[in-house]
């Protein structure tokens, strides 16, 4: 049970001034986060976004597409359109009422088909058509913000980025694995605590874990394979799913 902070339940002025000094913490032990990605590595061993893509640019447009969007719809949207143009050059001689055609059943569609054709002029422009692999040089691309560069670092260089997501900012904070405001606080605090040898995997792994199983209305806690470690309050079980390879 957890300690009262004080006989009101009310944290000291000293203490909350301590606490923002020490910027939030995760509820976790080391050990704890070990174990937690060693579970998540064991039933999604190769775990892959389910944005479909065929090379580091249609992955880039297609997080760009990604943007209060769902996964499935922008797959359905994005077949056709990376059957016509894979490349930031076929892209510009497709043109933006032919983008904007095949992407019209994905929200903000307008605005988006303006950003594809912009950032494919800004990649033949800048980078020789080639998706950099930088950080810095990703988010000044039209439409590509921290999430989109950290998801495409991670998937298409490898890189141990932390793309947070609605998922990954509700289970930062559900479970107190990273509590944090914004997601920039949740992703610094989960680079920090999660180690190396999971960097390349976890955000797919939270990610899955949230849409599948600690969904945001009611958490799955009866098929959840961490339930024995969790630590959040809005948990209905304390044992553990048998943990069932799958293929994603
Ligand atoms: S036990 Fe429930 S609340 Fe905790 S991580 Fe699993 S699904 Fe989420």
């Amino acid at each position: 049970m957890q300690k009262p902070k004080s006989k009101s339940g009310v944290k000291s002025v000293a203490g909350r001034k301590a606490a923002g000094r020490r910027g939030p913490r995760s509820r976790y032990s080391t050990a704890e986060v070990t174990e937690i990605f060693t579970r998540f590595s064991m039933q999604r061993p190769a775990p892959k976004g389910e944005l479909e893509h065929v090379n580091p640019y249609t992955l880039l447009v297609a997080v760009v597409l990604s943007a209060q969007a769902t996964d499935a719809g922008v797959n359905k949207a994005t077949r056709g359109l990376f059957a016509a143009a894979d490349t930031p050059q076929k892209m510009l001689e497709l043109g933006e009422d032919r983008v904007r055609d095949h992407i019209k059943s994905i929200g903000l569609y307008r605005n988006k088909a303006k950003n594809v054709i912009a950032l494919s002029e800004t990649l033949l422009r800048d980078h020789d058509g080639v998706v950099p692999g930088d950080r810095d040089q990703l988010i000044k691309l039209p439409g590509v913000g921290r999430k989109t560069a950290n998801v495409v670092l991670n998937m298409a260089f490898g890189q141990p980025t932390m793309a947070v997501d609605t998922h990954i900012l509700r289970i930062g904070n559900r479970i107190g694995l990273a509590p944090g405001k914004t997601p920039e606080q949740v992703e610094d605090l989960l680079v920090k605590i999660i180690p190396e040898q999971f960097m390349r995997h976890a955000h797919h792994w939270l990610i899955l874990h949230g849409r599948y199983i600690c969904k945001a209305r009611k958490p799955e806690c009866t098929e959840c394979i961490i339930a024995d470690l969790c630590k959040s309050k809005e948990k209905t079980c304390d044992i553990p799913a048998a943990i069932v390879p799958l293929a994603n």
